[in-house]
C-alpha cells in the first residue's frame, strides 16, 4: 500500500465527510516538521492502545507506540484469530460507536491489503418465543441506523438454510447478514495491521515494558527494559487486563480479569459445511455457548461462557480447562450431530476486563492530568478499538467530541464486592 493513498484513506469520514484532525499526507508532515507536535506514549497494543495511536498519530501528534509482547500477542485479549463485529446494543452510544468502528476496519483493511473483515452473518437462536418480539424490536431499531440485512427467521427456516444445525429445540432467530451489523473480525492480523500502518505513517512502535513512574500521584515517565526513562507530554495506558497491576489502587476494586475458553472442534474431511462462507457466526441465547465458522482451516470455534475465574494475564497457564472440554463435546454433539465424534483440534485461553458497570473505561487518571486510561473492554470490546481510540485521541488532544461517550466512559466511583 502506498503511503499517499493510506493518509488519503484515514481522512474520509463515515458519511465522506472529512474526519476531524486528520490529515493529507504533505501537511500531517509538514505540521509535524513545523508546529510544536504534542508527544504521546501509549503503552498496549491491543485494539484500544494500537487504534489510538494510529489516530494520534494522525492527528499530529509524536507516538510512541510501547507493547510487552508485541500487537495482537497471545497473552493480548485481542490476541485471539476471531471478533464479531455487530450494532445492536441498548446503548445508542455502542451502536454509534460500533458501525464508526466498521467503517474504520474496512479502511484500515483497504489500506493494509490484509483481508480484516469477513461478512460472515450472524445467527442469534432462541429457545424461546419471547425472543421473536426483542428480535423485531432490534430488527425496527436496525433499519432505523439504515441497516436493512435483518431477518427473523422460524425454526424450518433456519432448518433449510443451515441443515448442519440441529434445530429441533431453537423456535426463533435473528439473522444479520453480513456488514456492520454480522461480520467476523480478524483480530490479531487486524492489531498487527494497524500498528503496521500506524509505523508505516511515522508513529514509533517499541517492543517493551513500560512501568510508570509515579510522584506523589502524577505520572512523570516510563520506565523501559534496562533502566531507561521515556518521557512525553501525554501518557496512555490501554493495558487491558493488566491494567489493575499498573495502577492496583485506583482499578483494582473497579476492574476485574475473568478467564475465557475457547475451542475448535475438528471437522470431517471434506465437509466444508462448518467453514466460512457456508456458516454464520453462531450463538444460542441462554446455552452459555456462541461460536464462528471454521475459519483459516482451524475447525468450529465454540466459546463457553461465563466463566468467572479470575485470571493473571501473565502468569497463568493457557491450558484448556477439561470441564470446558467435556461441556463443549456435549454442546456439540447436541447442536452439530455431524461433529459428534470429532477431537478438539485447537484451543485457547483469553481473558476479558470488566468494569462494575460492563461499559469501557476512556478517562484521565484522577490524580495525573497527563495519564489517560483506555480499557476494561469486556468481552465486547474489540470491535470498538478504531471508534474509542479515536474518541480518546480526540479527548486527549482537546478537540470537541460526542458528550454522550464522555459520560458512559468515565471512571465510575463504584467497586466490586
Ligand atoms: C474469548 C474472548 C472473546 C471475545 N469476543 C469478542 C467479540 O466477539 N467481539 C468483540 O468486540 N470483543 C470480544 N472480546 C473482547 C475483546 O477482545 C476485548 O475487549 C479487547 O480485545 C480488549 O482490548 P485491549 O486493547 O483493552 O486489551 P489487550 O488486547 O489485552 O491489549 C493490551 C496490551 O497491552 C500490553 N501491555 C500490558 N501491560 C503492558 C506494559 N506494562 N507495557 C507494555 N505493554 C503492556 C499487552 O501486551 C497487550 O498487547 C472477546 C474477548 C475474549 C477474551
Amino acid at each position: 500500500m502506498k503511503r499517499r493513498k493510506f493518509i488519503q484513506l484515514s481522512g474520509i469520514g463515515v458519511a465522506g465527510a472529512p474526519i476531524a484532525g486528520s490529515f493529507a499526507h504533505s501537511s500531517l508532515e509538514m505540521k509535524k516538521a513545523f508546529v510544536a507536535s504534542p508527544e504521546v506514549i501509549v503503552i498496549g497494543a491491543g485494539t484500544f492502545g494500537v487504534w489510538t495511536a494510529y489516530h494520534l498519530n494522525q492527528m499530529g501528534a509524536k507516538v510512541t507506540l510501547l507493547d510487552a509482547y508485541g500487537p495482537g500477542n497471545s497473552r493480548a485479549s485481542s490476541g485471539g484469530e476471531t471478533r464479531l463485529i455487530q450494532v445492536d446494543n441498548d446503548n445508542p452510544v455502542y451502536v454509534r460507536s460500533a458501525m464508526r468502528a466498521y467503517e474504520w476496519w474496512k479502511k484500515i483493511e483497504e489500506a493494509s491489503g490484509e483481508q480484516i473483515v469477513l461478512s460472515t452473518g450472524r445467527l442469534a437462536m432462541s429457545q424461546q418465543e419471547t425472543y421473536r418480539s426483542r428480535a423485531s424490536e432490534r430488527k425496527r431499531q436496525l433499519e432505523s441506523q439504515g441497516i436493512h440485512n435483518t431477518e427473523i427467521l422460524n425454526q424450518d427456516e433456519i432448518r433449510y438454510r443451515w441443515p448442519q444445525i440441529n434445530t429441533e429445540d431453537i423456535i426463533v432467530a435473528m439473522y444479520n447478514g453480513g456488514g456492520a451489523s454480522g461480520s467476523t473480525l480478524l483480530a490479531r492480523k487486524g492489531c498487527q495491521a494497524v500498528a503496521k500502518m500506524f509505523e508505516q505513517d511515522g508513529g514509533k512502535m517499541t517492543i517493551a515494558k513500560g512501568t510508570p513512574i509515579i510522584n506523589k500521584g502524577k505520572v512523570e515517565g516510563v520506565r523501559i527494559a534496562g533502566g531507561n526513562v521515556l518521557k512525553a507530554q501525554y501518557y496512555v495506558f490501554a493495558c487491558g487486563p493488566w491494567l489493575p497491576k499498573i495502577f492496583p489502587e485506583l482499578l483494582l476494586p473497579k476492574l476485574k480479569i475473568e478467564r475465557r475458553d475457547v475451542l475448535f472442534v475438528g471437522t470431517p474431511p471434506g465437509d466444508a459445511s462448518f467453514s466460512y462462507p457456508n456458516l454464520p457466526e453462531w450463538s444460542v441465547g441462554g446455552s452459555g455457548f456462541y461460536g464462528f465458522p471454521g475459519i483459516e482451516g482451524r475447525g468450529l470455534k465454540v466459546a463457553p461462557y461465563p466463566d468467572d475465574n479470575a485470571f493473571d494475564p501473565d502468569t497463568d497457564e493457557r491450558l484448556i480447562n477439561p470441564y470446558q472440554v467435556k461441556r463443549t463435546h456435549d454442546f456439540v454433539k447436541h447442536r452439530f450431530p455431524a461433529l459428534a465424534d470429532q477431537p478438539i483440534t485447537e484451543s485457547r485461553v483469553c481473558q476479558v476486563t470488566n468494569s462494575t458497570d460492563g461499559n469501557f473505561v476512556v478517562d484521565q487518571h484522577p490524580t495525573s492530568d497527563n495519564t489517560w486510561i483506555v480499557g476494561a473492554g469486556s468481552g465486547h470490546g474489540f470491535k470498538h478499538g478504531p471508534a474509542i481510540g479515536e474518541y480518546a485521541a480526540k479527548r486527549i488532544l482537546g478537540e470537541p467530541v460526542d458528550q454522550e461517550f464522555n459520560k458512559v466512559f468515565k471512571l465510575k466511583e463504584e467497586v466490586f464486592k
